[in-house]
């Protein structure tokens, strides 16, 4: 029997109110609003930046860009970092590395932010959406390699589309929130048909796929620096590749293609400005010094969340799975299939509350200039988007475990 059931709570109604009680729990009783996610600078920051001030080299060359590209390196294991203008800019480049071409098409999440499909789009490629999966909200292996099973051949030239008779070029997992694709299965099942693994970490920085920091498995990854994510410069980007030829040609092409010489300004072919001027690389250098801390500070927020939401009905906090270790970026609510119709009830009254709860991105295949591109079921990306909830997950929120 349902103790709880009574006159005013049957078992088919969602109490909205429990959501705001449990986020209180954690997140206490606050005057101002709780933001979504707030950067925190309690490190060198000031030092750094103002030494750039006085040394007067702030703009796309100086010694903090050397260092930022070189902490980066070391944190992620990454054969080498290069430091870009921003994480869309590191995902247009990351694909042209890649080898796609106008007329590719390019695999990438429908649950994703808009810049990974973008960078398909600056390629002159088409993005080919695909369905992710519950246990990592990332993008479905299984049922990827199954879908290519039906309408992907294999030729000398790579991987072809049978349906639409273009190249599939580059497959872009992204791991959402921070929580590592299941990449070994994706992986395999990419090599099997030529396609070139992208990925897109921007959102995980400081999270591990078995022990492998993510966006250092597949041949080019790419981060982001913006102001909302776990470390920011302000805007900013990182290109990670482990070839030392694929670094060189990163290096170059987002540096206007300028061979390198004391005074001669030549360029060897159409290169981009997508330098990261060195203030926001000082910026960089404060923020990377703190990031073991700030991921200890997620996690730990996190387990607050999974532990405040436990006995609320309906309601599920997402988990990373056991292969992973995610920076947990932002929390996810997961509002059970039958309570989806109250998810805007949740974020209005959460956000009445002063938390500033967000729903899911749009899919990308809703979103107008992406409506006619070829895409698979997307059922689970279908369900999450329904059903998804972002919780307050500014790293200074989960300093207090005990
Ligand atoms: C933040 C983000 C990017 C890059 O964004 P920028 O604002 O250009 O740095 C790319 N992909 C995903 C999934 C992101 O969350």
């Amino acid at each position: 029997m349902d103790t709880k059931q009574t006159a005013t709570t049957c078992k088919n109604a969602f109490d909205v109110q429990a959501v705001v009680d449990a986020l209180r729990l954690v997140l206490g009783e606050s005057r101002s609003p709780v933001s979504l996610h707030e950067p925190c600078f309690g490190g060198n920051e000031w030092v750094y930046v103002k030494d750039c001030l006085d040394s007067g080299w702030v703009s796309s060359v100086g010694a903090y860009v050397d260092r930022f590209e070189q902490a980066l390196a070391e944190v992620t294991g990454a054969g080498r970092a290069i430091a870009v203008v921003n994480g869309t800019a590191a995902l247009h480049i990351a694909l042209m590395l890649a080898g796609v071409e106008p007329d590719d098409e390019v695999l990438v999440p429908a649950l994703t932010f808009v810049a990974t499909a973008n960078a398909v789009s600056y390629c002159g490629a088409v993005p080919h959406f695909v369905d992710s999966e519950f246990r990592t909200m990332g993008l479905d292996a299984t049922k990827l390699a199954d879908y290519l099973g039906e309408i992907a051949e294999t030729s000398a030239k790579g991987c072809r589309n049978r349906m639409t008779g273009r190249r599939i070029r580059a497959a872009v997992p992204m791991h959402t929130f921070g929580c590592p694709v299941d990449l070994d299965p994706l992986l395999e099942c990419c090599a099997g048909y030529g396609i070139v693994v992208v990925e897109d970490a921007a959102e995980s920085l400081g999270s591990y796929y078995k022990g492998r920091h993510t966006g250092t498995l597949g041949r080019v990854g790419t981060l982001s620096f913006n102001g909302n994510k776990l470390v920011t410069t302000g805007g900013g980007g990182a290109i990670l590749v482990n070839d030392t030829e694929l670094g060189r040609q990163a290096k170059h092409i987002t540096t206007t293609a300028r061979q390198p010489h004391r005074w001669r300004l030549y360029h060897d072919q159409v290169g981009y400005n997508y330098r990261l001027p060195n203030l926001n690389a000082a910026l960089g250098c404060a923020q990377l010094e703190q990031l073991a801390g700030f991921v200890e500070s997620k996690r730990a927020l996190a387990r607050h969340y999974a532990e405040a939401f436990r006995d609320v009905p309906g309601v599920q906090v997402f988990v990373e799975p056991e292969f992973a270790r995610s920076n947990y970026w932002l929390n996810a609510l997961l509002l059970d299939e039958k309570f989806s119709d109250q998810r805007d009830a949740v974020l209005e009254q959460t956000n009445q509350s002063g938390f500033l709860t967000r729903p899911s991105w749009a899919l990308m295949h809703k979103l107008p200039m992406y409506h006619a591109c070829p895409r698979m079921d997307l059922a689970v990306a279908e369900s999450i988007e329904r059903r998804l909830i972002n919780l307050p997950s500014s790293a200074a929120l989960g300093k207090s475990d005990a």
